[in-house]
């Protein structure tokens, strides 16, 4: 069990925190003092983002333990027989229990332990990737951090649920904190954690909770940040950087479910937000009504075409936030937000490779960086987020935006995501490791560009390992999401 002793030495990095440290992968800085990963940081944002002005010393956290707030364990048997729950070991699809993770909420964490006690006495059984046999294949619980409601969705193989009352029932007896239970079933042969149906056991469905003053809706499938103390941290420092005075027209590019277009909006004349998911889309809008924000709408589509079509319309904005994902944003928007001459730009960025190079666009094209401010929003791991404050420079220090096509290729070239982004994607969405020759061995047979040598066998018989197809669908679903397919 977790006491105050341990926390203190998992917050100082002594020892071996966490006896999973090697098999999970998931805390890469582990065996830093949180310090000294403080300090990794900052020089990583120095040395890539030193260039265009003072890095401010990154937030850490208070008490940088314990702070998701979304958990998810998969089910399934060890060898012996025995039921288990926790982390997939790297490059496999074995189990490594996890019974409490540091970085996890720990009532989140005993619920997953209580379920998994309690599937035996109900004769439930782990789901079986070989066989296609069993019932549970994963928990995922949600917990609202300043509401207190907690979320617990039952992923399983098939719709049927054998005595789900008496189970539900028992499991509140446990846990009576417990909100709503979700069952979400998911009988495909995949990866994917949940899937498409749903059907609600207890509660309302989802759970609530609040974000600098406004509430959110957090339904199963909805994205939400996980680290509910670190982003309200990251939107202070995005608003403090956007200095509202109530009569801006403000764009909140790549919005997710509206988070940063709605807090902004108390404080803003119009938000509009955009952005390409429809089910974030669609959480976005219901949001807007539960915080009673008239003033906010919300476009689903690419925010480059959008962009280029407020542009083409003459549409000015004051001020623009962007959050786009780890494969940065592209020179179609960000050449269409410089022609709507917004007097701020707010990027927020969870890569500073890709924010590097976008600044640099930026900076070519009117803007000046006079802020960047790093956030550690997932301690012991290597993610480091970023709020840059960019102004306007005035229009005769400048030379008016000309892109030729050669630009706009070299840019899309640099926007390909790396090798290392394209397996943390794989890694975090589908719990797989793959291997840049994996990688390329995909994208040559897809027909992409990879580097003339990259990874090809020295001969022609030579042997290699030959990407499994399971990893192949992974990596093709990396690749459909930064677009490089
Ligand atoms: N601002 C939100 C979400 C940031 S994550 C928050 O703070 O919670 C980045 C978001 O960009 C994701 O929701 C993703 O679906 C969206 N996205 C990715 N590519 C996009 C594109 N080309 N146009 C619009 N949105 C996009």
């Amino acid at each position: 069990m977790a006491d105050k002793k341990t926390d203190n030495n998992k917050r100082q990095g002594k020892g071996n925190a966490c006896p999973v440290f090697s098999k999970c992968g998931g805390c890469q800085l582990q065996n830093m003092t949180y310090d000294r990963q403080l300090s990794f940081k900052q020089a990583k944002c120095i040395k890539l983002l030193g260039r265009f002005g003072h890095v401010e010393e990154i937030i850490g956290m208070k008490e940088p333990v314990h702070y998701r707030c979304k958990v998810q364990a998969a089910f399934g048997r060890t060898r012996g027989g025995k039921i288990v729950s926790g982390v997939y070991q790297s490059s496999s699809h074995r189990i490594v229990l996890v019974d409490e993770c540091m970085l996890e909420n720990k009532k989140a964490d005993k619920i997953i332990v209580d379920i998994r006690k309690l599937l035996t006495p109900f004769r439930l059984y782990p789901y079986d990737e070989d066989t296609g046999r069993g019932f549970l294949r994963h928990v995922l619980v949600r917990v609202g951090y300043h509401t207190g409601e907690i979320m617990v969705v039952l992923v399983t193989a098939v719709p049927q649920f054998p005595r789900k009352n008496d189970f539900i029932n028992e499991l509140l007896k446990l846990h009576p904190e417990i909100t709503t239970v979700v069952q979400n079933i998911n009988p495909a042969h995949t990866s994917m954690v949940l899937g498409k149906d749903e059907k609600i056991l207890f509660g309302r469905g989802y759970i609530e909770d609040t974000l600098c003053g406004c509430v959110f809706r957090i339904s199963p499938t909805a994205f939400y940040q996980i680290n509910p103390i670190q982003t309200e941290v990251l939107y202070n420092t995005a608003m403090e950087f956007a200095a509202l005075t109530g009569n801006e027209t403000v764009m909140d590019a790549y919005c997710g479910v509206g988070t940063i277009g709605l807090v902004a909006s108390k404080q803003a004349k119009f938000v509009v937000g955009v952005e390409l998911n429809p089910d974030s889309v669609k959480d976005a809008i219901s949001n807007a009504k539960r915080n009673k924000a008239e003033n906010i709408r919300f476009i689903c589509g690419d925010a480059g075409e959008y962009a280029v079509q407020l542009a083409e319309d003459g549409e000015k904005a004051d001020v623009l936030f962007m959050d786009p994902p780890r494969a940065g944003s592209d020179v179609k928007f960000m050449a269409s937000a410089v022609k709507m001459a917004p007097k701020k730009i707010v990027y927020i960025s969870c890569s500073p490779e890709t924010l590097a190079r976008d600044l640099a666009y930026l900076v070519k094209n009117g803007y000046k960086v006079k802020k960047i401010q790093p956030v550690d929003m997932f301690p012991h791991t290597s993610h480091v987020e970023t709020v840059v404050q960019l102004s306007r420079k005035r229009p005769d220090t400048y030379i008016d935006l000309k892109i030729d096509l050669d630009e706009l290729d070299r840019t899309a070239a640099e926007a390909k995501p790396t090798y290392d982004e394209i397996k943390d994607y794989v890694f975090k969405n589908y719990g797989l490791k793959v291997s840049s020759l994996y990688i390329s061995q995909v994208k040559r047979k897809l027909g992409l560009e990879v580097g003339e040598s990259y990874n090809k066998p020295k001969s022609a018989d030579a042997k290699q390992p030959q990407c499994p197809e399971e990893k192949e669908k992974a990596i093709i679903e990396a690749l459909k999401w930064f677009k490089m397919i």
